[in-house]
């Protein structure tokens, strides 16, 4: 049995960076990977649905009159979209490869790793042992155990980025961050899109009005919206796939050339070998962990994904830092310090921060609301990209913001301000004196403040 000071299990957002800090401090380390170096985020994820969401964006640029650019006819290469995608992708992971093989101490075993016992595990019938064993699994898509599913061709996230012609009728079944990325962009590449989801509303798990300003921009774009989806279901068809979707109005069935499933992940944790270790999972199968990261097993720790603590690449990264300033640093940071932040990449973008309204009075806040329509962005009029809204929530005791959505052009950068601010722990009155630069989206923000009060008042 070859034994190292250290074994890492995935190469996704923080096991390479974890490998790296490790063998700085000179350990010797084994990095695992049984599929692709950089994980779902460069090879599945982050990378390729941007890099298509940039085109798609570029196309609906061409098709707009309003800006007085006369384009004669506006074409979409699906093939040359899809091929530039993979370009940025094995741009990225070649890099991560590259920086990989330079750390002094690391090998990169190739294989699927399964723990044999809580300081060892076995790859492709070769056992290694290590006194601390980090998991960066991460997760796949889920398929809902939903009638017909299997008797039906179906694509996954993993699958849709590859996709390098055109459907002619894309239906999405989910209504979430991921789903809605996919079906804005193939609207713009000229699909008929159809977004089935089974909750009342849109992205249910942001503010009511924040769903349905979503629902409204993406409507405005041509796409159907089947909310309240009861029991959905699928069976072939002459023209592809029947979805079933018994809403209370509308249709009772949607049938496209193609059917999305994004409805959810699942860790990959299934076929790891936890049962060899006593590693506890919860009832969905993430890995339980506290707030520094470590199971309730001395020496193994659960980083990303696969711990249900996060469910983003900068989420994974951060629990690298904080595991990484705790082990080798003498740092004390913890799971409970991050305030949540993230985005839904359509456009505009939605950026999020730290708790929604409805979250906030649930945990029984004194809570002021702010709105404002992104009409009254100035930059937001000048390009011509007045959709949606902005809005904060604060505690009124503490006087700090409890969370903020910014949807609109440039939301999911403008979003950092209050991210930053919550970050610092400042009071809100901090921003409402900051004098930012104008024309951009984020000098609404001290106004948007300025607007806090109790709801109704
Ligand atoms: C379509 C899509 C779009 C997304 N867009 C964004 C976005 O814009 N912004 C954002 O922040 N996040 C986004 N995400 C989420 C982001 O990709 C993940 O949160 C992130 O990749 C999680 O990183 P991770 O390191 O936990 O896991 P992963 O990146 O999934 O890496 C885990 C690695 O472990 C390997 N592995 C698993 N089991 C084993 C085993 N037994 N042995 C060996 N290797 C194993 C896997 O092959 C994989 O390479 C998106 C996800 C999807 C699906």
């Amino acid at each position: 049995m070859t034994r190292y000071d250290a074994i890492i299990v995935g190469a996704g957002q923080a096991g390479p960076p974890l490998a790296g800090r490790l063998t700085d401090a000179g350990m010797q380390v084994a990095l695992i990977e049984r599929k692709l170096v950089g994980g779902t985020c460069v090879n599945t994820g982050c990378m390729p649905t941007k890099t298509l969401v940039a085109s798609a964006y570029a196309a609906h640029l061409a098709r707009r009159r309003d800006l007085g650019i006369v384009v004669s006819e506006v074409g979409v290469d699906m093939a040359a979209v899809a091929a530039r995608a993979h370009q940025v992708t094995i741009n990225a992971r070649t890099n991560g490869e590259t920086w990989l093989a330079g750390l002094k101490g690391l090998t990169l075993v190739r294989g699927h790793a399964r723990l044999t016992g809580p300081t060892s595990l076995v790859v492709d019938g070769v056992e290694i042992s290590a006194p601390r064993i980090f998991l960066n699994v991460g997760g796949r898509a889920a398929v809902p155990d939903m009638p017909g599913v299997r008797d039906v061709p179906y694509l996954d996230n993993t699958d849709i980025v590859a996709v390098d012609s055109l459907p002619r009728h894309l239906v999405v079944v989910g209504g979430s961050y991921i789903g809605l990325e996919f079906a804005q962009m193939y609207a713009r590449f000229g699909a008929t899109v159809t977004v089935v989801e089974r909750a009342e509303r849109l992205v249910p798990r942001e503010d009511p009005e924040i769903s349905a300003a979503i629902q409204a921009i993406l409507e405005e774009e041509g796409i159907s919206v089947r909310t309240s989806a009861t029991c959905i279901g699928f069976r072939a068809h002459p023209d592809g796939v029947a979805v079933s979707v018994d809403c209370t109005s509308g249709d009772p069935d949607v049938v496209g050339s193609h059917v999305l499933l994004a409805v959810g992940r699942r860790p990959n944790t299934d076929d790891l070998g936890l049962d060899a270790t006593g590693v506890a999972v919860d009832q969905r199968g993430y890995i339980i962990v506290d707030d520094r990261l470590a199971t309730n097993v001395p020496g193994i720790w659960a980083l990303g994904d696969c711990n249900g603590r996060g469910a983003f690449t900068h989420t994974a990264y951060n629990d690298f830092e904080i595991v990484a300033a705790n082990l080798l640093d003498g740092g004390d940071r913890t799971l409970s310090q991050r305030i949540p932040g993230y985005a839904l990449f359509i456009d505009p973008p939605l950026g999020r921060a730290g708790m929604t309204e409805t979250e906030a009075r649930a945990k029984g806040y004194d809570v002021l609301v702010s709105t404002r329509p992104m009409t009254r962005v100035g930059r937001a009029v000048e390009k011509g990209e007045t959709k949606g809204m902005m809005k904060v929530i604060a505690d009124r005791a503490t006087r700090r913001i409890l969370g903020a959505a910014i949807l609109g052009t440039g939301g999911d950068e403008a979003i950092h301000g209050i991210l930053d601010a919550m970050s610092a722990d400042e009071p809100f009155d901090t921003l409402r004196w900051a004098v930012p630069v104008h024309p951009t989206v984020s000098e609404l923000i001290p106004t948007l403040l300025l607007g806090l009060e109790p709801k109704g008042g």
